[in-house]
């Protein structure tokens, strides 16, 4: 998730990445020369404020040694372009109790031209697995209902949620200092695509015609509404025939970066299982395991950039 200006959408936070003055942006002291892993502060007053203004009463999280170590695990798990771009352009990594979604990315300044983010995540993130942490999420994209033999779960293994949830965030400031995906000003921009989004994704949130299909516009990250858990079948089987790796990746195509390369490093690096299931009277109805398509491994080419170990000027 990234930051967006207006409160009222904070839903659709994931939206654009913040690059104005106005709200969020705030000046900071020098660039952390300490370990990625180490920055731990207080949220920035704007992260505060950003989410008392959505109704929420927002507690900074002091964590304690064993916390500290799952986030430490969690930073030495990143790709090696993500740890360098981290090193330089991470001011700060936050933890808060009461806020309204599970991570935040903001930009807080670019002094001397080297954007510097901040993330905040839930703190209670931090007692979850992929597993549960993966199926909670998923589960909010269908209407509760006690009276169903339905039931949707993603088997991520039992890694702490913070590996996921550290690599989603670090690839939205990773795309943003390497322009992974264009960075328009307006969400509803059509813009010069990138080699990533070519082909994909006509503007920043409206994927390519293509993909386009009316039951995936539906589901709560397109549409923000709830669906009955007994269309989850048809919504899984239509995601397998598209080059989306979640439904969370059709947000927007920096969800679909940060998805992507998030659930890629997951299965090929760190060999834990991803998919989802859904079940009616405990039997498997549908499996959509992203990893195993046809449509989504012709794109890992493209998550090379990740794994190189030389220093180019475009990833410092
Ligand atoms: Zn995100």
């Amino acid at each position: 998730m990234i930051a967006k200006r207006r409160l009222p959408f904070l839903f659709f936070a994931w939206l654009v990445l913040l690059f104005s003055t106005d709200g969020l942006a705030q000046k900071q002291g020098p660039i952390e020369t300490s370990a990625s892993f180490q920055r731990i502060q207080r949220a920035p007053e704007s992260v505060f404020t950003l989410f008392r203004q959505a109704g929420m009463q927002p507690v900074n999280r002091t964590l304690t040694p064993v916390q500290k170590e799952k986030v430490r695990h969690a930073f030495e798990r990143l790709p090696p372009v993500h740890q360098r771009i981290l090193n330089r352009h991470l001011q700060s990594i936050s933890f808060m109790d009461n806020m309204p979604n599970t991570a935040l990315t903001s930009l807080l300044d670019s002094d001397g031209g080297t954007n510097r983010f901040n993330i905040t995540f839930r703190a209670s993130l931090l007692e979850e697995t992929i597993s549960e942490w993966a199926s909670g999420k998923e589960n909010t994209c269908f209407e509760p209902t006690a009276n169903t033999t339905y039931r949707v779960r993603v088997e991520g293994g039992n890694l702490d949620a913070i590996v996921y949830v550290l690599m989603h965030e670090a690839t939205h400031i990773v795309d943003a200092v390497m322009n992974i995906t264009p960075h328009p000003a307006e969400t509803q921009s059509v813009v010069e695509p990138t080699p990533f989004t070519k082909g994909l994704w006509h503007k920043m949130n409206v994927p390519d015609d293509k993909y386009l299909d009316t039951l995936l516009e539906k589901t709560r990250f397109r549409s923000g509404k709830l669906m009955p858990i007994r269309q989850a079948p048809a919504v899984y089987q239509t995601l397998s025939k598209t080059p989306f790796p979640s439904l969370y990746a059709m947000a927007a195509w920096s969800e679909d970066i940060a998805e992507l390369a998030t659930i890629y490093h997951l299965t090929s690096q760190l060999n834990q299982p991803f998919y989802v299931v859904v079940t009616k009277d405990q039997v498997e109805l549908v499996r959509f395991e992203p990893m195993k398509s046809k449509l989504v491994k012709q794109r890992f080419k493209q998550l090379m950039i990740f794994y190189t170990n030389e220093k180019s000027s475009s990833v410092r």
